[in-house]
């Protein structure tokens, strides 16, 4: 068991466990530093906050996840720290969740096109009032008999080579990490191998090389310890952030999804020296701010 995990969603996204409920687990794991990392909200994080006050020895870093699009490919970028007081953060995100909710309908639509005869209003309720993201219809799909597993919703009908996907308005990785940077956040790429990332021209580019443009513009880490990450994987990202001087970071990305063999908060996870690592970041990048 590892004692950190700084990448965990709660129903203020699509994750399906409540932060406090979440925060508790974690408790139970004897973790000791976490981050609450919802899609597009930071809804969860004064709950996560509050019970995480109840464990000693546990630490909440507030964060956030946001999705950002490369061609033909997606990046996720992290950001630690978030100030969730920011109100023109507050605003953008707003609207991203608009976003989110509008594509939502438009998948449901398509499926429904595709004779799979499920509702808005049920994705809806099964969101909760957290920011809608593909899990929520998928789990509209398992509830409806259409498919056993969420993650097979993605296989058939909603990954992003599917027939009822639906992309978001663009923002670029860039721009996310400005946004982050604006808000005070300390912005990290999260699992780094699900970007196959291509040129404008359509070439593929090497990770290396999209990550080390990333830092330019200011990010400070990349997912290392992630998910289902083999020990080769895991390797070979931690290469490229040791040679390019990132902060190896990490999580399992848990949602309680439902989907067989979820890794869970705990069973994967950068050292405590990474979480020494960001706090330092952020002490540093705040006296920066405070000078200029
Ligand atoms: P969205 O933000 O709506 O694009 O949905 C992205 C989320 O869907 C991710 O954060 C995962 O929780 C989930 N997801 C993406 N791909 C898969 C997959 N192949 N199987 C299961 N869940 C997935
Ligand atoms: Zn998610
Ligand atoms: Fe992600
Ligand atoms: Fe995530």
């Amino acid at each position: 068991m590892f004692q950190v995990d700084l990448h965990l969603h709660t129903t203020y996204s699509d994750g399906t466990l409540d932060p406090a409920t979440l925060v508790g687990l974690c408790a139970s794991r004897g973790l000791s530093v976490i981050a609450i990392s919802d899609h597009d909200s930071t809804e969860g994080l004064p709950e996560a906050l509050a019970a995480a006050s109840s464990y000693d020895g546990l630490e909440v870093i507030p964060a956030i996840e946001l999705s950002t699009d490369i061609p033909g490919s997606e990046i996720h970028i992290l950001g630690y720290y978030v100030d969730y007081e920011d109100r023109a953060f507050q605003k953008v995100l707003g609207e991203f969740r608009q976003d989110r909710e509008g594509r939502g309908r438009r998948m449901v639509e398509k499926l429904n096109d595709l004779g799979l005869k499920i509702s808005w209003e049920r994705v809806q309720e099964i969101s909760d009032g957290g920011a809608i993201g593909r899990p929520h219809i998928a789990q509209a799909l398992v509830e409806a008999g259409y498919v056993q597993y969420p993650r097979d919703a993605f296989d058939r009908y909603i990954g992003r080579d599917g027939p009822a996907y639906v992309g978001r308005p663009k923002l670029t990785p860039e721009d996310a990490i400005k946004l982050l940077i604006g808000n005070g956040a300390l912005p990290v790429m999260a699992h780094p191998t699900y970007s196959e990332t291509k040129s404008d021209r359509g070439e593929v580019r090497s990770l290396k090389d999209t990550v080390s443009d990333l830092q330019r513009g200011g990010l400070i880490g990349m997912e290392v310890f992630y998910g289902d990450y083999t020990p080769d994987q895991v390797s070979y990202l931690y290469g490229i952030a040791e040679e390019l001087d990132l902060v190896p970071c990490g999580g399992s990305d848990y949602h309680a999804s439902g989907n067989p063999g979820e890794p869970e908060p705990g069973t994967v996870g950068p050292p405590i020296s990474t979480a020494k690592r960001l706090a330092e970041v952020k002490q540093a990048s705040d006296s920066r701010r405070a000078r200029s």
